[in-house]
């Protein structure tokens, strides 16, 4: 499915439907990608949908002392979504994978690389 076919169906689709959105893989409720979209979390980018680079993103003071440990405190629209996803319960996005896809994001800051998907 292209992109624009993607868009088009997602304007239509119910909210609580599975979805595949090209560049994130399947399992994703349409409703969290349409706020994904909304928040800019999402962005349409170079034919998939992919995460915005979010310069806000990042770990508070207390956890960047204790060395390891995931800081749970980001309140940046990328955290404050996935939140959003994680508590509506999506079965086949699991936890694991959004926080592969935080990490990238985190890496990719330094690289300056605009957006990074899921299955690239
Ligand atoms: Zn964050
Ligand atoms: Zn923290």
């Amino acid at each position: 499915m292209s992109l624009a076919e993607f868009m088009a169906v997602l304007e239509t689709a119910d909210a609580d439907a599975l979805c595949g959105p090209p560049g994130l893989g399947q399992g994703w409720k349409v409703r969290h990608i349409r706020s994904g979209l909304t928040r800019r979390v999402l962005v349409p980018y170079d034919g998939i949908i992919a995460f915005a680079r979010n310069p806000r993103h990042g770990c508070c003071e207390a956890c960047a002392r204790m060395r390891g440990s995931e800081c749970k405190h980001c309140q940046c629209s990328t955290c404050i979504w996935q939140h959003e996803v994680d508590g509506k319960g999506s079965p086949r996005v699991t936890r694991e994978q959004v926080a592969v896809l935080l990490a990238k994001l985190q890496t990719f800051q330094f690289g300056r690389k605009p957006v990074v998907a899921l299955d690239e």
